[in-house]
Order: C-alpha cells, then structure tokens, then sequence
C-alpha cells in the first residue's frame, strides 16, 4: 500500500514547514496529486488519518486536489493537457511526450490553528 508511505512523507513535510509555529496545530493540509501517482484518493486519506495520529496534525483534514497529466511534445515542443493513457500531440500527432507534470503530489496550503493555553499546559510535562 504505497499510499501509507506517501502519506508518511507528506506529514514530514508538513511537520517540517509547520515547525517554526510551536504554539499551533495543523487543521487542514491541501495537496495537488497528479494521476501518474495512482494514488487511491480514498486510500491516501485512510493512510492520512493513520500517520498523523498523535502527531501535530492529529485530527487534521486532507484536501486532495487531482491535477491533469501536463506534456510536453518532444517534436514541436508543444505543451497540452494529457490523459493517463492518451499522450498524443494535438499539434503534431506525435505520441513522443515528456511529461513535465502529474508524477508528484504537491503540498499547497497548511492551515494552522493556534494551540489554546489550556491546551498547551495539559500537554506540557514540567
Ligand atoms: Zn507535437
């Protein structure tokens, strides 16, 4: 299941971006994933739900946004929106493409929510 995995990585990313702000806590994380992932949006967000437990994002909510398959034609350079299983040049009809987006997911927006001081102290061990 190489959503846990992904979503392993995504929450590492986050904690890292987000850890400049001690006093607050992820609520919602947006991605843009790209079809060539082959994510299972479902799956992602079970595996999402799984990894940040007890973490800093516990609880938060996953926005997945799917973005289309960007190509560009190695013929006449031309870049067009793709399909997973059709990569052919509207210009040229060639099927010879470089596909220069849609392979990756894309952290977008991290949504904080400060900590409230009673939060905090309860979660304080001295
Ligand atoms: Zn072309």
């Amino acid at each position: 299941m190489h959503e846990l995995y992904l979503a392993q990585e995504l929450l590492n990313q986050v904690l890292q971006s987000v850890s400049d702000h001690p006093d607050a806590k992820v609520c919602a994380v947006e991605i843009e994933v790209g079809p060539m992932k082959q994510i299972v949006l479902e799956a992602m967000e079970l595996a999402w739900r799984s990894v940040v437990e007890g973490s800093l994002a516990d609880q938060s909510v996953l926005h997945q946004v799917e973005v289309p398959i960007t190509a560009q034609c190695r013929n006449c350079t031309r870049t067009f929106e793709a399909a997973i299983d059709s990569y052919q040049c509207p210009e040229c009809r060639q099927a010879d493409v470089q596909i220069m987006k849609g392979h990756e997911i894309i952290l977008k927006s991290i949504t904080l929510e400060e900590i409230k001081a009673g939060e905090r102290e309860q979660g304080a061990s001295h």
